[in-house]
């Protein structure tokens, strides 16, 4: 077993460091307050390959290992979560599912505007009436002469209405199984299509600069070409795209843990009371050693998951234990960051303050914990045994 990153991984991380840290991190108070979609950041990771690391050279991506995606991931995360989860929506949601199902067609088309991350493209799954429930899709597709209507509305999708964004993958019920069980297919929709609009964008309480919209399709045309992957296999490309998605939110946790940790050091270093440095009292030291404790085995399960991926490997289960474990150590690290800065931790500008409201979104986006929680129960009574070694088996990804 090795636990050294390879060269090339090691260089991704240590270049979205030294970008998080010079060119994000000063601006993350102003992101969040603002509320405004940082296109140059966006532009120069792209312009550093960030925005494309693990999609396809050949159509203008990256090409890097997703092991290597996710440890840049964390340190751009570290810097601001808005900027992290616009790239993890951009290349986990959005551009993957069109390399690993589209036809050399629909790549060329919209993976390459989009791999460098010039372009960006999201995943619209989230309606109303269809959260966790992801089945219960209302949004649906009729196809007739060669072309798909769509009609129905997506909720909360990611990257859709930046003045980037080339596109969107729907998924939308296109018939009914036998047990009135329906068919969902994944179906691509450029920008600029008639009868696809977008609504406002959201107040939120974390992710404030990245871009969040309703979307609405009313007889909203596309050919037939547009499918993505085989009809009625939509429902499982999507659960497939969601499992990477897991492992990156994961990172994304890590990240934010970190951002925490180093705000709570650097307070208890500085802080006095009672004549001493406030890290000299035990129970200061002890919150300090449970964070980093905790965003250790965060990473570790984030690096595993990412590593069996990168193998061929089934990582469901280990996707959902990152995900699960990753948010709940940020919740925590959060909160205990805020305890040891005080009052001053509460006080608005504060980033301490500002982590403590961005954090709880990772334990809902890509699938709560509760449903995570689930994934882990069932793959476990699923095999019948314990928690053992990873499995052999290859898997298509
Ligand atoms: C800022 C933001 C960005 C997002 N970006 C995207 C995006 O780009 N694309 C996209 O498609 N979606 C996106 N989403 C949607 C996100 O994935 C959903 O919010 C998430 O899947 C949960 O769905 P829900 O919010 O409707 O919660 P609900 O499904 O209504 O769940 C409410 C509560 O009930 C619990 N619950 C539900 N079912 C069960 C069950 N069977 N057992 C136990 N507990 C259960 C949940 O765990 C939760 O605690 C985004 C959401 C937000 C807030």
């Amino acid at each position: 077993m090795n636990f050294d990153p390879t060269d090339e991984q090691r260089r991704w991380r240590d270049l979205a460091r030294e970008y998080a840290e010079g060119e994000i991190h000063p601006r993350a108070e102003a992101l969040d307050r603002e509320q405004k979609f940082p296109y140059d950041v966006i532009s120069e990771m792209a312009s550093l390959g960030l925005m494309g690391l693990t999609l396809p050279e050949e159509y203008g991506g990256s090409g890097g290992d997703f092991v290597a995606y996710n440890m840049a991931l964390e340190e751009i995360s570290r810097a601001d979560t808005s900027v992290g989860i616009t790239m993890e929506a951009h290349v986990s949601l959005g551009c993957a599912p069109l390399a690993v199902y589209g036809t050399d067609e629909q790549k060329e088309r919209f993976l390459a505007p989009c791999a460098a991350g010039e372009k960006l493209w999201a995943f619209g799954l989230t309606e109303d009436e269809a959260g966790t429930d992801a089945g219960g899709t209302r949004t649906t597709a009729e196809i007739s002469n060669g072309e798909w209507t769509v009609n129905g509305s997506k909720k909360w999708i990611t990257n859709s209405g930046t003045d980037v964004t080339a596109g969107v993958t729907v998924m939308a019920k296109t018939g009914e199984r036998d047990g009135g069980r329906p068919e969902l297919t994944a179906i691509i929709v450029p920008q600029e299509t008639e009868g696809y609009t977008r609504g406002p964008a959201y107040e939120k309480l974390g992710w404030r600069a990245a871009d969040q919209h309703p979307l609405y399709f009313e007889g909203c045309r596309v050919p037939e070409a547009n499918t993505l992957g085989e009809r009625g296999r939509g429902f499982v490309q999507f659960l497939q795209t969601l499992d990477a998605g897991r492992v990156a939110v994961a990172a994304l946790s890590v990240g934010l843990a970190r951002a925490c940790f180093d705000e709570a050091m650097k307070r208890a270093k500085e802080r006095r009371q009672f004549g001493r440095s406030i890290s000299e009292f035990q129970a200061i030291q002890f919150k300090l050693a449970d964070m980093a404790m905790e965003i250790e085995l965060a990473r570790n399960t984030v690096l595993k998951a990412a590593w069996l991926k990168d193998q061929g490997r089934p990582f469901g289960r280990e996707a959902s234990m990152a995900k699960v474990f990753a948010s709940e150590a940020a919740k925590r690290a959060a909160d205990q960051a805020v305890q040891i800065w005080g009052g001053e931790g509460f006080m608005e500008g504060s980033a301490v303050a500002r982590y403590w409201r961005q954090v709880k979104i990772n334990e809902i986006g890509e699938g709560t914990s509760e449903i995570n929680r689930q994934i882990i129960a069932r793959s476990l009574l699923k095999e019948g045994e314990g928690v053992g070694e990873a499995k052999g088996k290859m898997v298509a990804q």
